[in-house]
């Protein structure tokens, strides 16, 4: 035991080791001598454990290695080839390139984030995009806050609190990240009155639930599930009309923020904020960062109607991509990694909790790995350690890259980690 001790090297002898000192250069002395210290007293840990000591080679890899995980930039950029486009794990979608200009011109310096420039007095931060939302979704008003988990329970909490909320039975769900319906109606100090049954609920049951206590009908968009057969459920339309009669604000949980007619992609037809609006919702609530494809955000608008346009949003990009194009990206990639890849007709999710269950035509490379220890899942988990990590989905023991969801700027690197992985 007290050899091993013997071999624990000094602090100032790791440092002016010439490795750490290139790491010093890079993160500083005082998060080296952290590092070092942290790395020391781990060793000593497990010299009392009985361990082998670590060689100083060894220790040095350990710090260089510690390093880059704890202070390399989080999170880190990856290509997604799994083919699901809007990917909730993944950060969702990505941003245009106007989207990512603008917020680099805005970061680089100061900004009138709240300043009016026509009269020099304070402004409001909500202007900037209020009159665009309510452009695009023909709403009165629009505010925006963090996402639209925060929205819904800011709107309840708002309108809601120490009274009573009608939800379809059918519509009491959960979307996941822990935002479930019945919770945030707790949440926002408003009581839950469920109506109908889980798969049909008709306007009378909203009717006869109405009370002097009743604040909103509240309809929630069942943004990652479908119920289909024996259904019925009352629409926006319907709800305007019975909640105008009785003074009582119908409330639209909408979800995934779409814009566009879906149906021109070939998807099913996803519900879009303006025709809530136009049907008389008196609040809807979406997400900025889902079909939008903007940063985190949560999204109210109340009333009026208009028009749409988006083109340059990479996901609908990704969406509305040939598949011909698909395929002859999936063929060029083959061509690259050689023969243990093959190239196979295959299905694009739409994912992120909307549009559920619907998926498009693709071309996949497919990649077999019966050969290698691991099978499939040592391959993926070496293709997300490469140095742009690279995001495959496995089926049938074999790693599949839809081109779909890797942007073309992503391609060399992509091919580069596959080309180690595979040689590895
Ligand atoms: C996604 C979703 C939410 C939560 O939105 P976040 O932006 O993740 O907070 C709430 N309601 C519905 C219907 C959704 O689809």
């Amino acid at each position: 035991m007290s050899t091993g001790y013997r071999s624990i090297p000094s602090v100032e002898k790791l440092l002016s080791d010439s490795r750490v000192e290139e790491l010093i250069d890079v993160y500083s002395r005082e998060s080296l001598v952290y590092l070092v210290r942290r790395s020391l007293e781990q060793v000593r840990q497990e010299i009392a454990e009985g361990k082998p000591s670590p060689s100083f080679d060894e220790m040095v890899d350990s710090i260089a290695s510690q390093a880059a995980s704890l202070w390399r930039p989080k999170p880190i950029p990856l290509i997604n080839a799994t083919g699901v486009v809007l990917h909730t794990n993944l950060g969702r979608s990505p941003l245009s390139d106007e989207a990512v200009e603008a917020m680099l011109q805005a970061a680089r310096g100061y900004t009138n984030l709240e300043l009016d420039l026509a009269d020099g007095a304070r402004g409001s931060r909500q202007s900037h995009v209020e009159s665009l939302l309510c452009q695009i979704t023909g709403a009165e008003a629009a505010l925006v806050v963090n996402n639209n988990a925060s929205a819904v329970l800011l709107g309840l909490s708002a309108i809601a609190n120490g009274k009573e909320v009608i939800v379809s039975r059918g519509e009491a769900v959960e979307i996941g990240g822990g935002f479930r319906i019945p919770d945030v109606l707790r949440q926002s100090g408003a009581a839950l009155v469920e109506v109908g049954t889980t798969n049909r609920t008709y306007l009378a049951d909203y009717e006869s639930a109405l009370t002097q206590d009743t604040a909103a009908m509240l309809k929630v968009h069942t943004s990652n599930f479908r119920v289909i057969g024996f259904t019925h459920e009352a629409t926006v339309e319907e709800l305007a009309a019975l909640g105008a009669g009785r003074g009582t604000p119908v409330l639209h949980d909408q979800g995934s923020g779409c814009l566009l007619d879906t149906t021109r992609f070939g998807l099913a037809r996803e519900p879009m904020v303006q025709d809530s609006i136009a049907a008389g919702a008196d609040l809807v609530f979406f997400s900025g960062d889902k079909l939008l494809g903007g940063p985190q955000a949560g999204i109210v608008a109340g009333k009026r109607e208009l028009g749409e346009s988006l083109e340059k949003v990479p996901i609908w990009r990704m969406i509305s991509t040939p598949v011909d194009a698909l395929e002859k990206r999936a063929r060029s990639w083959q061509k690259s990694v050689g023969d243990t890849a093959q190239v196979v007709q295959g299905l694009s999710a739409i994912g992120g909790g909307s549009l559920p269950g619907e998926s498009i035509p693709t071309w996949l490379l497919s990649i077999g790995a019966q050969g290698t220890p691991e099978g499939a899942q040592g391959l993926a988990k070496r293709l997300r350690e490469a140095d742009t990590p690279v995001i495959a989905r496995i089926e049938d023991d074999r790693v599949l890259l839809d081109p779909r969801t890797v942007l073309t700027t992503e391609e060399a690197a992509l091919l580069a980690a596959l080309k180690s992985a595979l040689g590895a």
